[in-house]
């Protein structure tokens, strides 16, 4: 059992990085990444104090485009101290602030005000993201669900889907490699992109310098990992897996995934 891709509350997780650990530990995974978006605060936080039988590998999930595509790139077992990657998350933590302004606007064009500071007091310092809106509308009694939230206002398509002021594919993927680290595209089939595009996006990820791809994140639709294993056999990248958890009974799936399906030498935690 393993996991190489989870939140804590250092973005939008429930958990704190050490409820985490602790929670992979009983869960019997050997093996963890923590990777909150755009931060690695959470990681730096408990790296010295990782419970017994468990390896904490350094990770992060970063925020980036492909054209007018949001991709995100999990970046696992970099060197944290890496100057590159350190002004590369500077970058984003702007971005992200940029992006609440933006997305507080046009919520309060839509009559909800006051979006910005509720939602900065959701996230209690966390990065803040759109999750944290989507909690700050439910609390408001703008939307029943966060769900509704992300369906109505946040999701693909509406008004609160900025995506155009992340920095590129190459550039996030060239910054995890400077910083010693492998760079994985993480689930390739969320982004929607026709089978032409996504073999487009898995060559440009090649090129930049990518390692690998996950084949499972939270709960695979029937053959989804076996076509996303396919994809990964035609660019000669390496498999990672992970739950992408974030809380109990939401979104991702719970803590952990097992290895023992996939061929030996196939696997990203055999390399980091
Ligand atoms: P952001 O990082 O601010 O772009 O927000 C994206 C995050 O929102 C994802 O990582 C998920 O945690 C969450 N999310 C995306 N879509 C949904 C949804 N339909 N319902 C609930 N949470 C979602
Ligand atoms: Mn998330
Ligand atoms: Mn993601
Ligand atoms: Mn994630």
């Amino acid at each position: 059992m393993i996991d190489f891709h989870t939140h804590s509350n250092a973005s939008d997780g429930a958990l704190s990085p050490s409820e985490l650990l602790n929670r992979a530990a009983a869960a019997g995974i050997k093996a963890l990444a923590l990777t909150d978006h755009d931060t690695i605060a959470g990681f730096e936080s408990v790296s010295d104090s990782v419970p017994l039988g468990v390896r904490l590998v350094s990770g992060v999930e970063l925020s980036c485009q492909w054209g007018k595509v949001g991709i995100h790139i999990v970046g696992l077992g970099f060197d944290p101290l890496s100057g590159g990657l350190v002004e590369h998350l500077s970058v984003l933590d702007l971005a992200r602030l940029r992006r609440a302004e933006m997305i507080a606007h046009r919520l309060s064009q839509k009559g909800m005000p006051g979006a910005l500071e509720g939602a900065m007091a959701v996230a209690s310092g966390a990065q803040i993201g759109r999750p944290h809106f989507a909690r700050w509308m439910v609390m408001n009694d703008h939307v029943k669900t966060e769900a509704e939230a992300f369906k109505r206002f946040l999701g693909k398509g509406k008004v609160g889907d900025i995506s155009t002021l992340w920095p590129d594919l190459q550039q996030t993927v060239g910054t995890i490699a400077e910083a010693g680290g492998l760079a994985v595209l993480a689930h390739p089939l969320k982004y929607r992109l026709t089978a032409t595009r996504l073999n487009a996006l898995c060559a440009t990820f090649v090129t930049a310098g990518g390692a690998a791809i996950e084949v499972i994140n939270g709960h695979p639709g029937p053959g989804e990992t076996e076509r996303l294993m396919s994809l990964a056999r035609a660019h000669q990248l390496l498999l990672s897996v992970g739950s992408d958890f974030h809380r109990e009974g939401e979104y991702g799936a719970g803590l952990g995934v097992d290895t023992a399906r996939f061929p030996s030498g196939s696997g990203i935690w055999e390399r980091v």
